[in-house]
């Protein structure tokens, strides 16, 4: 029999470990701080190949959205946890060694909490977080959590090289219309001066409870939940030195309207 004093050094030595896993889970990123890989006018001009980790992408947020290398479906951070959302209608969480083009994760800290009781659509939803904010010149993450009636959410699908504009490969992306579903809208709001380094205005993902579906979220009338903001007045922009992006043309004329027709925003 082993000595009780052996026994309790070795929970000690498992509690102790556990902390450190947790302390490390949450604590990935900066305070307050946005690291984005990119820029969507990047996405918009065809540079669908990055070389930014999944792993590398989790030690800076542990909340946050994007897409994979060759456009490969819908990314959703949550809790730390990276979610694949494919065009196929697959869900799965993907694998540290998996490369994206384009994400954007903070810590998500909630400063401000709001519950909703009524039925509201995506235009009300948005205005009730507008009213949240203290300006509309930080960027906020923004967390959506609820019951929702209705949620239409597209997949971007894998591309083949030489790869179309996004306007283009948006045009067969997968559609998908899910009812009585509850789940979690990810996200942020981003000012418009940004635009064309990421969306203006919201950018949101979502993924059911089950995390069997979830895409972008392209409309969506919510029965009640609650919203979190965590706002943020850092941006950490890493940007590729990949020869896709150093030829890429990052500020065509018409940038507002091509992220409105990808984006559906
Ligand atoms: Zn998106």
């Amino acid at each position: 029999m082993k000595p009780a004093s052996e026994e309790r050094s070795r929970e000690d030595f498992r509690g102790w470990a556990r902390s450190i896993l947790v302390h490390h889970a949450s604590h990935a990123g900066v305070p307050g701080e946005v690291y984005q890989t990119s820029t969507i006018g990047a996405l918009l001009d065809g540079v669908y190949d990055g070389d930014v980790t999944i792993d590398e992408l989790l030690r800076h947020g542990d909340f946050g959205l994007g897409t994979f290398n060759r456009l490969d479906g819908e990314m959703l951070v949550l809790d730390g946890v990276c979610h694949h959302l494919r065009g196929d209608g697959s869900v799965r969480l993907a694998s540290g060694d998996e490369l994206t083009p384009f994400a954007a994760v903070t810590r998500f800290v909630p400063d401000t909490r709001v519950t909703i009781t009524e039925p509201c659509d995506r235009r009300t939803l948005t205005q009730k977080i507008d009213e949240m904010i203290d300006s509309p010149n930080l960027l906020y993450a923004v967390r959506v959590t609820g019951t929702f009636d209705t949620v239409h959410t597209r997949t971007v699908m894998e591309q083949k090289p030489p790869y179309p504009p996004l306007t283009q490969a948006t045009a067969g992306q997968q559609e998908a219309v899910v009812h009585d579903t509850a789940g979690t809208l990810a996200g942020y709001r981003t000012p418009a001066y940004e635009q064309g380094i990421a969306v203006a205005g919201y950018h949101l993902h979502f993924i059911d409870e089950a995390r069997r579906h979830g895409g972008h979220a392209l409309d969506l009338r919510m029965e009640r939940g609650t919203i979190e903001i965590s706002a943020a007045s850092e941006l950490h922009l890493s940007l590729p030195r990949t020869p896709q992006f150093l030829g890429a043309r990052l500020s065509p004329a018409d940038i507002d309207r091509q992220i409105r027709q990808a984006e559906g925003s």
